[in-house]
């Protein structure tokens, strides 16, 4: 396997620019998500990647060759994409094998071996004898899996791999993919624009927005420290609660009529900042509810306006005087819809940003 350096990389359509001067370092053997909201970038970075795009600037690598004027049969890449580019005429069986018949296909074993072993651990040995024309979406979708697993090539990349499946069936061949990527040490990039599968999946997420990286880290980085106020608000579910407030003096933040003392730590990176415009946030996970809270608290009062149990949690909706909604992850049946009280911020886990555009940066 190889590893994949993207140098500056820009991707103009006419007079959009779907990718602005991406770079990126790719280990041998890593797992890295794209992850970000519709249009930000992520599939024509890994189209580029594939030779499927034309970069308009920059250079990609895999270990010292520069692959950037490679056609893609040029660059021993396996794909699934959305559109699965499946035979409709042929068996389930021999579409998995069909890359195994490639000139010069290297493999250990026999091709037979090759297509039971990748259709066991895809959930596909049930219908290998099936025309693909015969088969259902999710079946489909687990065959292209399997057909780009068959071999090893330097690179493995997957857009959206697991979007028709139902959520078992995606729980279940995600921990598959991961399980073979770790076993074979495959280097592989994988776009989805579904958080929760990005913090599961990689070993480093790279949030995209708007043809930039806004952030590249491993999960727990990216969750405990945002470094601007879009990934913030993109990572995390529930989404974070986000309070736009003015420094109003020493560690005072006020948003409204509500007041924010901060601990010591987070005053100090607003020293000198009275009067500017800076972002509170804080995770529902972060929240506690309390009808007296101590002197001295960060806490704001709130009216409960939905509840939803989820296991042995409850997501709380809860909206301030002023309308302002706050949601809070609290012990399943422990509030209810009208109660009123205060949700106090843990003091360890807040988030300050330096004003209000996705742009802000962290602060402390
Ligand atoms: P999605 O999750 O919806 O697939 P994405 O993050 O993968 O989105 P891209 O598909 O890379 O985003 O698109 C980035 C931008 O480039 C978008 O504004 C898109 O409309 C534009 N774009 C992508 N491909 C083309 C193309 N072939 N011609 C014109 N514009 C394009």
């Amino acid at each position: 396997m190889a590893d994949v350096t993207i140098d500056n990389l820009t991707k103009r359509f006419g007079s959009i620019v779907a990718t602005n001067e991406i770079s990126l370092d790719i280990a041998d053997g890593e797992l890295v998500v794209l992850v970000g909201p519709s249009g930000c970038g992520k599939t024509t970075t890994l189209r580029s990647i594939a030779g499927l795009e034309t970069p308009t600037s920059g250079t990609i690598t895999f270990d010292d060759a520069d692959v950037t004027d490679r056609s893609p049969q040029d660059r021993d890449i396996s794909m699934v994409f959305q559109d699965l580019a499946l035979y409709p005429h042929m068996t389930a069986a021999e579409n998995i094998a069909f890359p195994l018949h490639a000139d010069g296909q290297q493999v250990t074993g026999t091709i037979d071996e090759n297509v039971e072993e990748v259709a066991r651990a895809t959930n596909c040995d049930g219908f290998l004898e099936k025309q693909v024309s015969d088969l259902s979406g999710g079946q489909r979708q687990r065959i292209a899996l399997a057909r780009a697993l068959v071999r090893e090539p330097e690179v493995f990349l997957m857009d959206e791999p697991f979007s028709d499946l139902d959520e078992l069936l995606k729980r279940q061949l995600r921990a598959e993919v991961m399980r073979i990527q770790k076993e074979r040490g495959i280097t592989m990039i994988h776009v989805t624009h579904d958080q929760e599968e990005a913090m599961t999946m990689g070993d480093r997420l790279v949030v995209m927005n708007d043809g930039e990286i806004a952030q590249i880290g491993d999960p727990d980085t990216v969750y405990s420290e945002p470094s601007n106020l879009f990934v913030a608000m993109f990572i995390g579910s529930p989404q974070i609660n986000r309070f736009d407030c003015v420094v109003a003096g020493d560690g005072v933040l006020e948003s409204g009529d509500l007041r924010f003392e901060l601990p010591v730590e987070d005053a100090e990176a607003l020293a000198g900042a009275t009067g500017e415009e800076v972002a509170l946030c804080v995770r529902p996970r972060h929240l506690t509810w309390s009808e007296d809270p101590d002197d001295g608290a960060l806490a704001v009062p709130v009216t409960v306006i939905v509840t939803e149990q989820i296991g042995t949690e409850d997501i709380v909706r809860c909206e301030t005087e002023d309308g302002v909604e706050v949601t809070a992850v609290v012990p399943a049946n422990t509030l209810e819809f009208g109660e009123e009280g205060y949700l106090v911020f843990d003091p360890d886990h807040l988030h300050l940003f330096d004003g209000y555009d996705d742009s802000a940066e962290r602060l402390n």
